[in-house]
């Protein structure tokens, strides 16, 4: 099989265009190719009158050879990738049965991987199964009565189960691991168009349906699950060598789970999580992370910038955009997690702070375009803010956390101490004075907004650079610093601020057995990517149990 890239038509093309554009572009004579199909389709959108639909399409030829030879330094065409995902092969060493630690995409791919390769992992997950997590996390955006233990962060299915469902990462994937997430979300009810579109996505609700999908498959691997079950401890003890390694889990009811190889797949919200770490003298290190906050648009002024006369068209769907502005301050301003035709959530999961982040269904129909506009820090923006929250050293691997809940906590203040995010309109925030009541963009954010002066819940360079960046993106996206755009507060989610090294085994540095993963441990960012890092882990313990079948 042959694939040949770029193939450019017209958005209305006729069903044919594709086999003829082939058929031109190689000058095959009659009956050459056999048959076709799509491998990918984008869109090219750079001008704005005439956009137009790229294809890559994988080629049945009769002589595939003599047309390789006729086409030699053409980079477009080339031999179709072997995509296939090839299992690691079953270590007899499996005595102890490997735990993961989370069902967000990490883990899920993690547990899959591990009981398809038959070593039935066992699960624990702090949240409730998903159908009931979806009835918690309603009911905070209902009522503001949020559940720490179950909301947009926490629960079965991880932090994007209430998302975009953007199945896209730029991660260098030489092992093609990203086909073999996206061909068990199709297999547990993704559309199968995910499998070809240049930016897949699938909306919240689907996502529910396939994680309970791809728990039924793991549980009939011999995997089991364990809800409602969170790990506060982390045993360390010393293996034959003396050298460190893990030895079993403390769970908040009292319980103890024995485990040799953990994947440890929380996510970048359970802070909590990495203070037991800390305490247990993991290796951790902090890294850059970012603040700002969500921005809305109405969705039809975001369609027309991008798409012009186009805007509508059914093949191009909701416009997205993605924007970047290097401050005068030296901070980058970048457009985060954009959400086409969305709602802004609510994703606290902690008590007392408030945070935002965007969602949508797979239609992408809501009223509003929304994204994060975040300010990227390095770790000594937060060491020299000095924040303390709960005791943490300002100065140490956590210094992260404590200046997040720090804004967080600004936030919540500035809403009103009941959940309600701060919101300010564009207009306002570039005069420099709050808002006393909001215009003609509806805000989405539930339970509620209150209209106030974002600055007093954002550093004072971050206000600086995002006040620059806005004008800047008006030039690229007309209408972005429209007055009356509405922004609310606080982003802080957007990676882990810690990062739990690993070494090339996939081991912590300096805990055997412990293999971190996923957004959390700082491997991935996105549900795609956090997939990816999951099957890495999957590998590393099973190289890890095959190695202890190998005689001393
Ligand atoms: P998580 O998904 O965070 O999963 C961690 C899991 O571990 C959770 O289920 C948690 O309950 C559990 N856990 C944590 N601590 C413990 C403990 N101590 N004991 C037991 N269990 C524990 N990414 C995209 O690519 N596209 C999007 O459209 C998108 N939209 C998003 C929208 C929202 C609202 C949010 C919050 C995130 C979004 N993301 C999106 C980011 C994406 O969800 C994350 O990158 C991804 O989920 C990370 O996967 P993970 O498995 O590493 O961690």
């Amino acid at each position: 099989m042959l694939r040949l890239t770029e193939i450019k038509l017209p958005l209305d093309h006729a069903p044919d265009a594709v086999e003829q554009a082939v058929q031109q572009r190689l000058q095959l004579p009659p009956g050459a190719l056999r048959s076709h199909s799509i491998a990918r389709r984008g869109y090219d959108a750079r001008k704005r009158g005439a956009i137009s639909l790229v294809y890559s399409v994988d080629l049945d030829l009769d002589d595939e050879e003599a047309v390789l030879a006729a086409h030699a330094g053409d980079s477009r065409l080339g031999r179709t990738p072997d995509v296939a995902y090839r299992f690691v092969p079953r270590p007899a060493a499996d005595a102890s049965r490997p735990v993961v630690i989370g069902t967000g995409p990490c883990g899920l791919m993690a547990a899959l991987v591990l009981a398809q390769i038959g070593l039935r992992p066992l699960i624990l997950e702090r949240g409730r199964l998903v159908r009931n997590r979806t009835v918690d996390t309603f009911a905070f955006w209902r009522r503001g009565t949020l559940s720490p233990e179950s909301n947009v962060q926490f629960g079965e299915g991880g932090a994007g189960t209430f998302s975009d469902g953007k199945l896209y990462s730029q991660i260098s994937d030489p092992k093609h691991y990203g086909r073999k997430v996206l061909e068990e979300f199709v297999r547990a009810g993704a559309p199968e168009e995910i499998l070809v579109v240049s930016k897949p996505h699938i909306g919240t609700f689907r996502l529910v349906s396939m994680v309970e999908h791809m728990r039924a498959t793991i549980e009939a691997l011999g995997g089991e699950y364990r809800f409602e079950t969170h790990v506060t401890g982390f045993s360390v003890g010393a293996d034959r060598h003396g050298a460190r390694c893990i030895e079993g889990l403390h769970l908040a009811d009292g319980g103890y789970v024995e485990a040799r190889q953990v994947v440890l797949a929380t996510g970048h919200s359970a802070r909590d999580t990495m203070l037991a770490l800390h305490d247990a003298g993991v290796a951790l290190q902090a890294k850059p992370l970012s603040i700002g906050v969500r921005i809305e648009h109405p969705q039809s002024l975001i369609d027309a910038a991008r798409f012009g006369q186009q805007a509508g068209h059914p093949m191009l769907g909701a416009a997205d955009y993605k924007l970047v502005h290097h401050a005068a301050n030296g901070r980058g301003v970048y457009s985060f997690c954009m959400c086409p035709g969305g709602t802004v959530v609510a994703a606290a999961s902690e008590p007392g702070r408030v945070v935002t982040n965007g969602m949508s269904q797979y239609s992408r129909a809501e009223r509003n375009a929304n994204a994060g506009i975040v300010v990227g820090l390095v770790p000594d923006d937060f060491r020299s803010a000095g924040e303390t929250a709960d005791g943490i050293d300002p100065e140490g691997p956590l210094a992260g956390i404590a200046f997040q809940r720090h804004w967080e906590e600004r936030a919540f203040a500035a809403g009103g101490g009941t959940y309600h995010a701060p919101a300010q309109t564009v207009g306002d925030f570039l005069a420099g004075r709050a808002s006393q009541s909001l215009g003609a963009v509806v805000p989405s954010y539930k339970p509620g907004v209150t209209p106030t002066d974002l600055a007093s819940c954002l550093p004072g360079y971050a206000v600086a650079a995002i006040r620059e960046a806005l004008p800047q993106f008006e030039r690229r996206l007309r209408g972005f610093a429209l007055a009356d755009a509405v922004m609310t507060g606080v982003e802080t989610r957007t990676s882990s601020p810690v990062r739990v090294p690993r070494g090339a085994d996939g081991q912590s540095l300096n805990v055997a057995g412990l293999f971190p993963a996923g957004e959390g441990a700082g491997y991935a960012g996105g549900i795609l990517s956090a997939g990816v890092d999951g099957i890495r882990a999957a590998e590393a313990v099973a190289a890890s149990l095959a190695a202890q079948d190998q005689p001393v």
